[in-house]
């Protein structure tokens, strides 16, 4: 584990660490969401490009959609070279995040397990180290000897329904504070100048022929050189304000946590095939999740029978978990994309920006989504990381599958 400030140096709250200002009837950039993404890219566009004359616009409080709903988990192991270019490059952003921003996030490299419970689970997962290997990613596979050794308290019995026949382990992944990591970007972009305005809510564009020159917004038109979505759940919506329609779909996705156990899970494990994930986190709770509810919504809720059913699988892998008590539950809006990778980049509408379809594994990625949506803003050019995803790819075709890798939500 690293945590590389003593926890007496946060600061205490929140609402001290920046400035609630009016907006200002203009901007150089708007970016639409005050989520991790929204906020990383305000971060780099100041760091990195010097571009401060800029304003994040968030309908409810900052980071309260999915950056405060998700489970935290951080890794790179993704299966094409495309997705894990992006995500290791978020990974090494993590390790030197928090000393850059001065803020601990209790970023916690205790690796993550993706379990095999299946031959077909073996052969996708030998894969995906060999493929994580050749990128420069570091991957390990693990005989059910060494997932007992590695983590003591998972079920390696022969004798159960699915039994574990392997695991991959990436050592360096692991989990993050995520509450702490918005708090710090979004002292430091506002330090850099950044307008950060809560409870603005973008309700239209304005226009003039094929360009976007700003938005509407619950108080009043604001006006921008360019526009950057980064609006998660919400994406489709936005972009439908301005007639553009997107390959997402916006699904319900769960997670809920146990009331306070003494550290007793060293690390993360995450099972496809039985579905569920389960960490445990700093202050002792179990975290956990599956996978999305099958419908298309917006309420920040989901079904009871995904619970029951997550909650069989944890059991099933943990039996030493039989008796621990859920405290609660939750739901945020993720957008899924047909291939269960991101969009980024330039639109067919002139300075408007896109940021989306990160699904349910965006909060790992926080770091370098920022980091290339501020160079492609800046610039006008996509990031050369960030070029493989161009929204284009659902028309040529050139998509990055990555359902095997993301599956379980993450
Ligand atoms: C239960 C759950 C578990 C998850 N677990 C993980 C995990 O373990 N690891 C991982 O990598 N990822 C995980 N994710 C996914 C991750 O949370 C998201 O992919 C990521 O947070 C999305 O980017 P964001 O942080 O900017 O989104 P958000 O935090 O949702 O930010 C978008 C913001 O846009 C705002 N907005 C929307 N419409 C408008 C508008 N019209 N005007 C102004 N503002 C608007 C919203 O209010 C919101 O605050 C999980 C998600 C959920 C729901």
């Amino acid at each position: 584990m690293s945590h590389q400030l003593p926890s007496h140096q946060l600061p205490e709250h929140p609402d001290w660490l920046w400035r609630t200002p009016d907006p200002k009837r203009s901007y150089d950039v708007i970016i639409v969401g005050a989520g991790g993404h929204g906020l990383a890219t305000a971060y780099y566009l100041a760091r990195n490009h010097g571009i401060t004359n800029v304003a994040v616009l968030e309908r409810g409080w900052l980071a309260g959609g999915n950056m405060a709903r998700n489970t935290t988990i951080i890794r790179s192991n993704y299966l094409c070279e495309e997705s894990a270019a992006l995500y290791e490059h978020a990974l090494k952003l993590w390790e030197v995040l928090p000393q850059e921003l001065d803020y601990d996030f209790l970023f916690s490299q205790r690796g993550v397990l993706n379990l095999a419970h299946t031959l077909q689970d073996v052969r996708e997962g030998t894969r995906r180290v060999n493929a994580n290997r050749l990128g420069g990613v570091d991957a390990e596979w693990l005989d059910p000897d060494q997932v007992r050794e590695f983590c003591p308290i998972v079920n390696t019995s022969p004798d159960v329904r699915y039994p574990v026949l392997g695991a991959t382990l990436q050592p360096r992944a692991g989990i993050a504070k995520h509450d702490h990591v918005a708090w710090a970007l979004a002292r430091r972009a506002d330090a850099y100048g950044v307008d950060l305005i809560q409870g603005c809510e973008v309700t239209g564009f304005l226009r003039e022929g094929d360009r976007v020159t700003g938005v509407r917004t619950n108080r009043g038109p604001i006006s921008a050189g360019r526009v950057a979505l980064a609006a998660a759940g919400h994406s489709s919506v936005l972009a439908d304000l301005v007639g553009l329609r997107l390959p997402i779909q916006s699904h319900p996705l769960q997670a809920l946590v146990s009331e306070l156990l003494e550290p007793v899970h060293p690390t993360v494990v995450m099972s496809n095939h039985v579905h569920v994930y389960v960490s445990q986190a700093h202050k002792g709770e179990l975290v956990m999740g599956a996978g999305v509810d099958s419908y298309n919504g917006y309420g920040q809720r989901g079904s009871f029978h995904l619970i029951e059913h997550q909650m069989a699988a944890a059991l099933e892998l943990f039996p030493i978990f039989a008796r621990a008590h859920v405290l609660r539950t939750w739901g945020g809006i993720v957008d899924v994309t047909p291939d269960a990778s991101p969009i980024i980049g330039p639109t067919p509408i002139e300075n408007l920006y896109l940021n989306c379809g990160w699904g349910t594994g965006g909060f790992k990625a926080t770091p370098s989504s920022g980091w290339v949506y501020a160079h492609t803003i800046a610039t006008g050019e996509p990031h050369p990381l960030a070029e493989p995803f161009a929204l284009e790819r659902f028309t040529t075709g050139a998509l990055i599958d990555e359902h095997g890798a993301a599956a379980v939500a993450h």
